[in-house]
């Protein structure tokens, strides 16, 4: 055979290859339940009145694209902006809670509440249903009061980050100047509140030193909903190699944030005095005004997405730098779809997801492994924390 027919056969059985990992991909993904740790996409149902039900033009993620990729266990993120303050930042909570429950109550075929592992094996036992997991991001949201923590357990919420981009009154935040050097007393008295109650800590958005503070106090693995490698992308939202580890020694897990900048360290440059910028606003407002601020502010951050340097392969990369670092145990998909303003070239929504899949398969990743990262640590964390 002729030295160019060799070269083209060798081509051809590197495309069969790759089809054939998208081919498995795709069989792993309509048999797993895979979990994606945080998508902010309820906003969009509460302030642009979008139907989740539909396919969507617009956005990262809904109904059929959350089916279509698999990702049968989303953890639906209740999000109030750290502009809203006290009891203003509760009633922005609840009127997302209340968006959610529409959603829930119109489709009870296609989407129903979970609060436990169990409940999403029963759930998703039905092939067309989603188990919806309710958190919250931003401790503020509590505003400093343990009883409106508890009556957030009962809304059925089973997870909140202690901080988001600013410091609150117990909790120092990662893109914010240190206040209270960490986790104050009533931040401890928080974390233990919610080891109690069987809610999951998340130390996505916080400082390093509230990082620590978090793990000497909880008995309970936590988790990092939304946050990559800084040793990768050297952004302050990221965990550091050693906060990684600590994570891992607590039995906790971290989802990758896809954003471009959280994976991407020139896209990082690019948007670290934005991200920095997000926190800074702070509108003198309350009531219908707020919330006509917050759903312009939404709309102007992530309606559009910009261009980015950030690929598919660099998520591979923050995924195969964890598993280096502390094995497989302790990484998911965490893509805060809906709440970024950038996306990697290849993952631009969730139905994309099959293809990270195969791009973890074609770098030898077994099978068993890739359902771990796709899901079954973060549902491991859940069962641990929620009980059974
Ligand atoms: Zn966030």
């Amino acid at each position: 055979m002729t030295k160019p027919a060799l070269l083209l056969l060798a081509a051809l059985a590197a495309v069969n290859a790759a089809d054939s990992d998208l081919v498995r991909a795709k069989r792993i993904h309509a048999q797993t339940v895979a979990v994606d740790s945080h998508i902010d996409t309820i906003q969009w149902a509460l302030t642009e009145g979008v139907d989740l039900s539909k396919r969507l033009s617009s956005g990262h993620v809904d109904l059929p694209r959350l089916r279509e990729a698999g990702v049968r266990a989303p953890f639906f993120a209740l999000y109030a902006p750290t502009y809203y303050k006290g009891s203003e930042a509760v009633r922005r909570t609840l009127q997302l809670r209340d968006a959610m429950q529409k959603l829930l109550d119109a489709h009870p075929d296609e989407i129903e509440l979970a609060t436990s592992a169990a409940d999403v094996e029963r759930i998703t036992a039905s092939p067309r249903k989603i188990a919806a997991i309710l958190t919250i991001e931003g401790g503020h949201q509590i505003a400093d009061d343990l009883a409106v923590l508890r009556m957030y357990r009962k809304l059925g919420i089973v997870s909140i980050t202690l901080s988001h981009f600013r410091n609150n009154n117990w909790a120092d935040s990662s893109t914010d100047k240190p206040e209270h050097a960490g986790l104050t007393d009533f931040g401890k008295e928080v974390v233990r509140e919610m080891n109690r109650l069987g809610m999951m800590v998340d130390i996505s958005h916080v400082s390093d030193k509230t990082f620590y503070d978090a793990l000497a106090v909880t008995t309970k693995p936590v988790i990092a909903s939304h946050s990559s490698c800084r040793a990768l992308s050297s952004l302050e939202r990221n965990m550091t190699d050693d906060m990684i580890r600590a994570l891992a020694k607590n039995g906790g897990v971290m989802g990758i944030n896809f954003g471009a900048g959280f994976v991407n360290q020139k896209d990082a440059d690019a948007q670290r005095k934005k991200i920095m910028m997000r926190g800074a606003l702070e509108p003198n407002l309350t009531g219908k005004a707020l919330d006509a601020y917050a759903a312009k502010d939404f709309f102007d951050n992530y309606a559009k997405m910009r261009p980015s340097v950030a690929t598919l392969g660099d998520v591979v990369e923050h995924i195969d730098h964890v598993v280096k670092l502390v094995g497989v145990d302790h990484v998911g998909i965490g893509s805060d779809y809906d709440g970024i303003s950038t996306v990697p070239v290849g993952l631009e929504d969730i139905a994309k997801l099959p293809a990270l899949t195969a791009a973890l398969l074609s770098k030898g990743y077994s099978e068993a492994d890739v359902k771990k990262i796709l899901g079954g640590n973060f549902l491991r964390v859940l069962r641990a924390v929620a009980g059974k």
